[in-house]
């Protein structure tokens, strides 16, 4: 049977549906400037402050509306209009008609294949608290998909053993 990203569509899926297509990447919450002449996006490793940097999770997901204002809520519907969600994000892949990519938690089993394939935040942030202009922290990562997905999670791994 093909599994339900392949046969519904988003606006069809369950509540559970919607929220496992979350790969736990957390890269949409790291905090992206937007140039006004052009509406270009660029993106930083600065990292909204309930983000939990090794889970790559929230860490008060059910009251972060409350507690981060400006925390945007994804629905179907807000996709038609949200143009700055990063190219791994299943809900952009799903709404722009692409598939889930292998890594995908709901493809291994296993809610680590997001760390493993280097798409997940993990190692790469600094906390909003501390990090003073949003201009000192521009990087293009957030915004790219690895062309080799498990050679840049090797290069993760190494990193952060070398770092922690
Ligand atoms: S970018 Fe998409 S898949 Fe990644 S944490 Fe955000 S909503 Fe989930
Ligand atoms: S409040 Fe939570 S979900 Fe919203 S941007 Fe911050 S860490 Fe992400």
């Amino acid at each position: 049977m093909d599994p339900f990203w392949q046969t519904k569509s988003l606006a069809e899926m369950s509540r559970a549906e919607w929220e496992s297509l979350c790969d736990g990447c957390g890269r949409c919450c790291l905090h992206k400037l937007r140039d006004e002449a052009t509406n270009e996006i660029s993106w930083t490793n600065v990292a909204c402050r309930l983000l939990d940097s090794e889970s790559c999770r929230c860490s008060d997901y059910v009251n972060r509306r409350r507690r981060v204002p400006d925390c945007i809520k994804l629905t179907p519907q807000a996709l038609d209009d949200i143009d700055w969600l990063p190219p791994t994000c299943a809900y952009r892949r799903l709404h722009n008609g692409d598939d889930l990519p292998a890594w995908h938690p709901l493809r291994t089993g296993d809610p680590d294949s997001v760390h493993r394939a280097g798409i997940s935040v993990r190692g790469r942030t600094i906390d909003e608290r501390h990090a003073g202009p949003l201009e000192h922290h521009l990087t293009a990562w957030p915004g790219r998909v690895p062309r080799t997905p498990q050679a840049a999670a090797r290069k993760v791994v190494v990193t952060r053993r070398g770092s922690s």
